[in-house]
């Protein structure tokens, strides 16, 4: 059984039974059927389909993101806004798919020759609850668009969520077997990576799952897609606009309650403004509201689950013992964590070290710009960035020097459907989003004509 619990109430919302093999392998015999059906539906159909999807989000945006919030704690507002998201790109790909998939003519030899990007089949996404339907959806978009069809493993807290998200596809008018959702445990999941229907597996989620999901389909020769954990560094040069830095580090990180792979989860700033800065994102820190995520006036809800918050305070309370100043919350109940602040964090702490995986902001101080790269860079993760200073010139210097996927420059980090989104290190390989996102999981296929 899989058992969805209202993270602020703790009551049981629903629980579902776990698929049989033989509802697996129907899932799989339907997947691949829509496959072989999507190749012949033109790429006009499947975008008025796409845009059905956009539009049955934003009339029901209610409905799903109350979902969303039941199920793993998030506010309303930013349940809402995610729902939203789902519904742009969408749009935004059934305008532009065209072009991506355009064939790409290349001189050679030939009389003529080009690339072709050609669907393969049913590709398996494995997905955190975090954002519950962004993570998904961002996946499964370009790819179905492109004639591809997906089958989620969603994590197990998010199994309404994952059946909403099925409904969808279905409602649209895609093919029955397009998109569908199975419920299984991660333990179980070989068998679907070696079905040879299986042509692809894509995984958001945290580096031990990264490690084993890619090990396994290496063992069946499955390409993949990793978007793992990360730890980004929010650089504060003492040239940058202070107030404009300290608003966005605090929202950067407290977003979502701070559960975000690319939160700003380590503020690493120059010394001559560490004072400044604390006193400001200290302000701000107090006035966020955390609680019922149902209310309006409630700007930060509760944690996914009761061993997430327990598994933060552990990091945190280590980190104290090594050394750094408490200076804001450090308490929690259940999944309700207050948002906290630590100050002279150094690289040898574990909130430092390690990913911290809720509203848990730390102050670690930068001798110079030099220093903060050094920093920033001193992490197994590379997933985003940010750096903040008033010298754009000098930004785009640093900016190459930085080890991650992606670097904003003044601004806050987040996933665009326009741009391409990924890791290096231990945050995975792999893009999506974008044209690079796109053509992941197609053949890049050569045409040579004589
Ligand atoms: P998680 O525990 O790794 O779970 C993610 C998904 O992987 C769930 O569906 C989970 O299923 C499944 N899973 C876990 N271990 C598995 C295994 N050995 N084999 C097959 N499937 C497995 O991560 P989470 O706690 O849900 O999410 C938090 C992590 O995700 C953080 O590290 C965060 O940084 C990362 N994340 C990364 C991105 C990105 O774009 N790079 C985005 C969001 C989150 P069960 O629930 O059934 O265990």
């Amino acid at each position: 059984m899989f058992t969805s619990i209202n993270p602020f109430t703790q009551e049981t919302i629903a629980a579902y039974a776990a698929h049989t093999e033989q509802e697996i392998e129907q899932k799989l015999q339907q997947g691949d059927k829509a496959f072989r059906q999507l190749l012949q539906v033109s790429l006009e159909q499947r975008r008025q389909w796409m845009m059905q999807v956009a539009k049955l989000l934003k009339d029901n945006v209610t409905e799903h993101a109350a979902l969303i919030t039941r199920e793993m704690g998030k506010t309303l507002k930013e349940a809402k806004a995610e729902v939203l998201k789902c519904a742009t790109s969408a749009e935004y790909y059934a305008e532009n798919i065209t072009a991506m998939l355009e064939p790409k003519p290349i001189i050679s030899d030939a009389y003529k020759s080009y690339v072709s990007y050609e669907p393969k089949g049913i590709i398996l996404a494995i997905m955190p609850w975090n954002f519950p339907y962004w993570q998904v959806f961002r996946f499964a978009i370009p790819n179905i668009l492109a004639g591809n069809t997906g089958l989620l493993k969603h994590a197990s807290n998010v199994s309404g969520c994952a059946l909403a998200i099925e409904k969808v596809f279905a409602d649209a008018g895609f093919p029955a077997g397009t998109f569908q959702s199975v419920l299984v445990s991660s333990k179980n999941i070989e068998p679907i990576i070696a079905d040879p229907r299986v042509q692809g597996v894509t995984l958001t989620g945290s580096t031990p799952a990264g490690k084993s999901v890619a090990a396994l389909a290496g063992k069946y020769i499955k390409k993949t897609v990793l978007e793992l954990g990360g730890s980004d560094p929010f650089i504060v040069l003492k040239d940058a606009d202070l107030e404009a830095a300290a608003k966005t580090a605090v929202q950067g990180r407290m977003q979502n309650a701070g559960q975000s792979c690319i939160a700003a989860k380590r503020w690493i700033v120059e010394k001559e403004v560490v004072p400044a800065f604390t006193a400001e994102v200290k302000r701000i820190l107090q006035t966020l509201q955390q609680g019922d995520p149902t209310l309006e006036t409630t700007n930060m809800g509760p944690m996914a689950r009761p061993d997430l918050a327990a598994a933060l305070a552990k990091q945190l309370q280590d980190t104290i013992r090594e050394g750094a100043i408490l200076e804001l919350g450090g308490t929690y109940e259940g999944c309700n964590f207050a948002p906290t602040l630590l100050t002279g964090v150094t690289n040898n702490m574990t909130a430092f070290k390690e990913e911290t995986f809720g509203p848990l902001a730390v102050i670690i101080e930068a001798a110079n710009e030099e220093e903060a790269i050094a920093l920033a860079n001193e992490t197994d993760f590379g997933l985003g960035s940010a750096l903040w200073t008033s010298d754009l010139d000098k930004a785009a210097r640093l900016a190459t020097r930085i080890e991650s996927g992606n670097v904003f420059i003044n601004a806050m980090v987040r996933s665009d459907a326009r741009l391409p989104f990924g890791g290096v290190k231990q945050s995975g390989y792999g893009r999506e989003l974008s044209l690079e996102g796109t053509h992941e999981f197609l053949n890049v296929k050569t045409v040579y004509i004589q």
